[in-house]
């Protein structure tokens, strides 16, 4: 009976050890499947981040009318752009003096709001879902939006500057 006894727990010895080995096996296992995923995740995010600000362009916009400074905000907007340089040959008194008016069609008005204009806070007036504003204003206010943008994007805004073609 005592000679068994030694047997029994040798026996039992050897479960156990099987037991904690493969134990330890499963944690190990779980532990370098976690490592594994975290530093792929953590290389892809930064590659994605890597390529995104190398595929950043520098943008030059001629004209500060409404179409140049919608375009800037376009641009502004689509985070591609690392640099922006919107230029006119008027100074900013009479670019932003122009009286003749403009009439926003209800589809600009719904693609100037994607961008982030308030028309409640522009002087205007709406008539059959058309707003109506001076050029002048319009120019101002989206000029108002770039200023803000300057702190995501190196947004430059130089009047007075003629852009000469050269052919
Ligand atoms: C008298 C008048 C009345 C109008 N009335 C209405 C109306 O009632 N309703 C309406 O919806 N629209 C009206 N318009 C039209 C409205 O003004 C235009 O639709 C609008 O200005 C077009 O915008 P834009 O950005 O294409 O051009 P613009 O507003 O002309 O802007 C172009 C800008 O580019 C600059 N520029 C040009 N060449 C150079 C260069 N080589 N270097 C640097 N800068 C340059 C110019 O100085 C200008 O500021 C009117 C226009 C006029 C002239």
């Amino acid at each position: 009976m005592n000679g068994l006894q030694p047997e029994n727990a040798g026996v039992g010895d050897i479960g156990g050890n099987a037991e904690e080995r493969f134990r330890a096996l499963a944690y190990d296992t779980a532990l370098s499947t976690l490592v594994a995923v975290a530093v792929y995740v953590v290389v892809k995010v930064s590659l994605d981040g890597f390529r995104q600000w190398r595929a950043r362009i520098s943008v030059l916009i001629v004209g500060s009318g409404p179409v140049g400074l919608t375009a800037a905000l376009v641009a502004v907007r689509s985070g591609k752009v690392l640099k922006l340089t919107v230029l006119d040959e008027r100074h900013r008194n009479a670019l932003l003096c122009r009286p003749q008016q403009i009439a926003l069609d209800p589809r600009s008005v719904k693609f100037l709001l994607r961008l982030g204009v308030d028309f409640d806070n522009m002087e205007g007036c709406w008539h059959n879902e058309h707003f109506f504003t001076r050029i002048g204003v319009f120019q101002e206010y989206l000029l108002s939006i770039l200023e803000q943008k300057k702190l995501k994007v190196d947004v430059k805004v130089q009047l007075g500057t003629k852009v000469e073609p050269s052919y």
